[in-house]
This record gives C-alpha cells, sequence and structure tokens, in this order.
C-alpha cells in the first residue's frame, strides 16, 4: 500500500519522502536506526539527525552558493528548511540548528502527514521493482553496499572519499605558475604548474609534517575498504624526497620564466568544464582546514589562494553517479531506482537534503506521467546536479569523481564579461528568475 519505497531516513531520504507525500503520493521510508541498527557516526534513532556540526553554513542568499540553495529549497516547500527555521539558534549570517529540536521536528511533520509510513527496518538488498529511492547515505550498512556493488560493478561504489584542496582559477598567481603537461603531452593546458626550489620544499615539506591533523576516527581504520587513497602528509614522513618522486615530481616540466626544471613542482589539474576550478593533484589530505589554507598558500603562485573545497579523506560511500545515473537520478541499468543525497557523491547536509528534494519530484512527475527537464545549471540545484551527472567535469580530461558541496564554480557561466567583485550577484540573481522560470514551466507537478 504504498507507491515509493524510500531507503534511509536521513536528510535526503526525509526530504524526499516530504516531497513526494505533500503531492499525494505513498510513501514507506525504511529507516533502520530504531530497529536494531545504527551506523557509525549517528546517535540516537531520529530522522535526519545531524552527525556532527550543528550548522548548515551560510545563509547569505546573495553572495554565497549555500545561502542560495537554502533559499531555492525554501522556494520549494522543503522540510528540511521548515525544520531549520524551527530549531533555529544564533549564528550570524550562518543557519544553524538545535540538533535535536531540528530532527525531532523532521520527524514530527513526517509522522503527521497519511501519506508517509515510516517503517523502522533495515533493507539489504535493493528492490527488483516499484518506484525506489536510496538515500542511505555516507555510512550506507554493508549489506545494501554489498548489494549495490552486485547491480553496479565493483568499481563503481567507493567507501572513502579521498579530497583534493580545489582552488579558484582567478586566485591562481599565473606569473609565478604556468600551464604545462608533464613532457608536453595533451594540449599544454591541462596543467597548472607551481615551482618550489630547495628551501620552499624543505619549509614545505616540514610544514606537513607539523601541521595540525584531524584523527582518523576509530570505525574508519575498520573499514576494510581504505585503499590507494593516502593522505598528503602521511606520504611526506616516509622521507624528506617522497613526495619529490610522487605528487610533487618536477621531471618533465620547464619554468618558462627561468628556463629550469624547478626543485619540486605542485601541478593542478582542471576540476569543471569552465576552467575556473583546478584541483591540487595528489593532495588528499587529513590537516585541518585551518592549517591547510596556512600551508597552501606557501606555495609559490598559491599566496592568495582561493579555495572552493578543502582537501579531505573521510569513510563515505558513494557510487560514480556520472557514469552510473540518468539525469533524472535513475540507475541506468534498473531505471526504477533512484539513488539520493550523500551516496550520489554530492557533500553536506544542505546538499543531500537538496538532492532529496529534486529526487522526490523528479519520481513525483514520473507517476504522474509527466515529464520535466532537470533545474538548469544556472540554479544552485541544478549546478550540484551538473556535478552529480557529471556535466560540470572538464570534457575530454582525466577527472576523479569525488564528493563535491555546492559552490559557484559548478554554475553555468554568465554572459559576458562580469567584473569579479560583481559575479556572486549577478549569479543570485540570474539564479532567482532561473527558478522561478522553471517552476513556471513545471508548474503542473509544482
Ligand atoms: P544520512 O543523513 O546519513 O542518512 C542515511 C540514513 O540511512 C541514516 O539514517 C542511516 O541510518 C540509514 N541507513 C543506512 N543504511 C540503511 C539500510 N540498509 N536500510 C535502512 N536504513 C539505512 N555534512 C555537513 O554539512 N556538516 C557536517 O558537519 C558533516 N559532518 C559529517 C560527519 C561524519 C562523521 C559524516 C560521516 C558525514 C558528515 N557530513 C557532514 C556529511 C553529510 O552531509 C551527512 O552525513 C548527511 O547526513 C548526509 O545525508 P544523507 O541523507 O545522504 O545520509
Amino acid at each position: 500500500n504504498y507507491q515509493v519505497h524510500i531507503i534511509g531516513g536521513g536528510l535526503a531520504g526525509s526530504e524526499a519522502a516530504w516531497q513526494l507525500a505533500k503531492r499525494g503520493i505513498k510513501v514507506r521510508l525504511s529507516e533502520m536506526r530504531g530497529g536494531g541498527d545504527m551506523t557509525p557516526a549517528h546517535q540516537g534513532e531520529g530522522l535526519a539527525e545531524l552527525v556532527c556540526s550543528n550548522s548548515f553554513r551560510s545563509d547569505d542568499a546573495e553572495n554565497n552558493a549555500v545561502g542560495l540553495i537554502h533559499q531555492e529549497m525554501r522556494d520549494l516547500d522543503s522540510v528540511i528548511m521548515a525544520a531549520a527555521e524551527i530549531a533555529k539558534v544564533p549564528a550570524g549570517s550562518a543557519l544553524a540548528v538545535d540538533r535535536d529540536i531540528f530532527s525531532a521536528s523532521v520527524e514530527n511533520i513526517l509522522n503527521s502527514n497519511d501519506n508517509i509510513q515510516i517503517v523502522r527496518e533495515r533493507i539489504d538488498r535493493l528492490p527488483d521493482e516499484g518506484h525506489v529511492i536510496v538515500c542511505t547515505g555516507p555510512l550506507t550498512a554493508m549489506q545494501l553496499a554489498d548489494s549495490i556493488i552486485a547491480k553496479t560493478g565493483q568499481d563503481r561504489l567507493a567507501f572513502f572519499d579521498a579530497i583534493a584542496p580545489i582552488v579558484y582559477f582567478d586566485s591562481i598567481d599565473m606569473d609565478t605558475a604556468w600551464f604545462q603537461s608533464r613532457w608536453d603531452k595533451g594540449d599544454g593546458k591541462d596543467y597548472i604548474n607551481c615551482p618550489l626550489d630547495e628551501a620552499q620544499y624543505r619549509e614545505f615539506h616540514q610544514g606537513l609534517l607539523e601541521s595540525e591533523k584531524a584523527d582518523f576516527k576509530e570505525w574508519e581504520k575498520n573499514t576494510p575498504y581504505f585503499e590507494g587513497c593516502m593522505p598528503i602528509e602521511v606520504m611526506a614522513s616516509r622521507g624528506l624526497d617522497t613526495l619529490r618522486f610522487g605528487p610533487m615530481k618536477p621531471v618533465g616540466l620547464t619554468n618558462p620564466k627561468t628556463g629550469k626544471r624547478a626543485h619540486a613542482v605542485v601541478q593542478l589539474r582542471q576540476d569543471n568544464k569552465q576552467g575556473s576550478l583546478w584541483n591540487i593533484v595528489g593532495f588528499q589530505t587529513k590537516m585541518k582546514y585551518g592549517a591547510q589554507m596556512e600551508l597552501l598558500r606557501k606555495i609559490p603562485g598559491l599566496e592568495k589562494a582561493e579555495f572552493a573545497r578543502l582537501g579531505g579523506l573521510h569513510r563515505n560511500t558513494f557510487i560514480r553517479s556520472p557514469i552510473l545515473l540518468d539525469r533524472q537520478l535513475r540507475l541506468k541499468s534498473a531505471p526504477h531506482i533512484r539513488f539520493a543525497g550523500q551516496i550520489t557523491g554530492c557533500e553536506g547536509y544542505v546538499e543531500s537534503a537538496a538532492v532529496g528534494l529534486m529526487a522526490g519530484i523528479m519520481t513525483a512527475a514520473e507517476l504522474a506521467g509527466q515529464k520535466i527537464e532537470p533545474p538548469p545549471a544556472t540554479t544552485a540545484l541544478g549546478a550540484l546536479l551538473s556535478h552529480i551527472n557529471g556535466d560540470a567535469a572538464p570534457e575530454g580530461k582525466a577527472h576523479d569523481y569525488q564528493p563535491m558541496n555546492v559552490n559557484f564554480g559548478l554554475f553555468a557561466p554568465l554572459e559576458g564579461r562580469v567584473h569579479k567583485k560583481e559575479r556572486k550577484q549577478a549569479l543570485t540573481t540570474r539564479a532567482r528568475s532561473e527558478l522561478n522560470a522553471w517552476k513556471n514551466a513545471n508548474a503542473a507537478i509544482m
């Protein structure tokens, strides 16, 4: 007696359930916590539990991509944003909540909707039929993870992320750095190189050893799938020259400013189609954010670097969405199954809920026999989706799919030249009118 089965009652699953139920669709929401199971990070049984910080980050919808996605979700009657409003605590321009009131509010709202049946059960297999949305998050139970692997392939589900910091191109000093591929392979613009002389390298190496690191949690260490994603500082600890033979090797690169080979080189690789985002190759790290920014800005050429994303390394279950999913978040090989939330390779509470919201609306449209185009990449929702479906990735260039927060680098470029200072406002103003147009075009399902 339900039309859609949602697996996982976290941020994404709760939002998807709400978006369906408010459109009159009957939902079974299966959540394993409260049914005898737990994840290593959750503490209780409440739906939409915030496992760490109590912040939804910036609430500034004019100058910040996260603030903008908050606004877009409010415009689409998000239950996560409604509960955040109820549970709000003072946090300046950020949106922070009392986590208990927040989770209880989500649960109350869902409980009081007759179309939602919340069942405390663990699901171990992807269902063979029916409309399904998998929202089991970064700590998906192993049995279900195995079932996803069986359906998608061994190398299509990651158990750890390995996030290298991403820098905005216009914050890189190209008077110091230069474009060149190693041994001049490729089109000459594939990599940006930052040179270090011996003294700079030694200082940087020492900085890596001394910088403050976040610890791996006990349960992260015990996960059997941790392979091939060694933090840069662990590599540094193996010897002074290990990095010079690894990600910082200078061979095959000539600094056009000096005509010489540098002692060591930090390489950045294009990370989005527009070329506005560049990731620092091989620099996944457990350094704390403050320490990371301070040290990375010592790299010649990156003194004024602005970061779209800082590096990290966590236990994190996610699928290779650009290969596996269609534009409606459906598994290509089994289109009755959608994925939403962090398991699709977005990152963060808000982003996870946002993908849940889109999956809910897309499923509702499908059940109503309506065709719905995803929100355009000029909106924050659409920009996030373009990361998940691979549209934002650089064309024809190597791209390592890793989880990503919403950020302006994912948005479709502005037309014409807009002064740097005015770019954010131009993007958010355009997003507001584009979201409205999208809503109007799909009024039948809104
Ligand atoms: P979740 O909110 O985790 O929801 C998934 C739900 O599925 C859980 O309730 C789980 O119990 C359930 N489940 C799993 N498997 C099954 C199954 N087989 N059957 C039934 N139910 C199942 N993001 C931030 O923005 N800020 C932070 O501070 C932050 N800190 C984090 C700290 C940790 C340790 C982790 C792991 C992640 C953190 N994140 C943070 C990232 C992420 O945004 C959150 O994990 C977010 O909750 C993801 O939302 P989700 O709905 O995809 O998954």
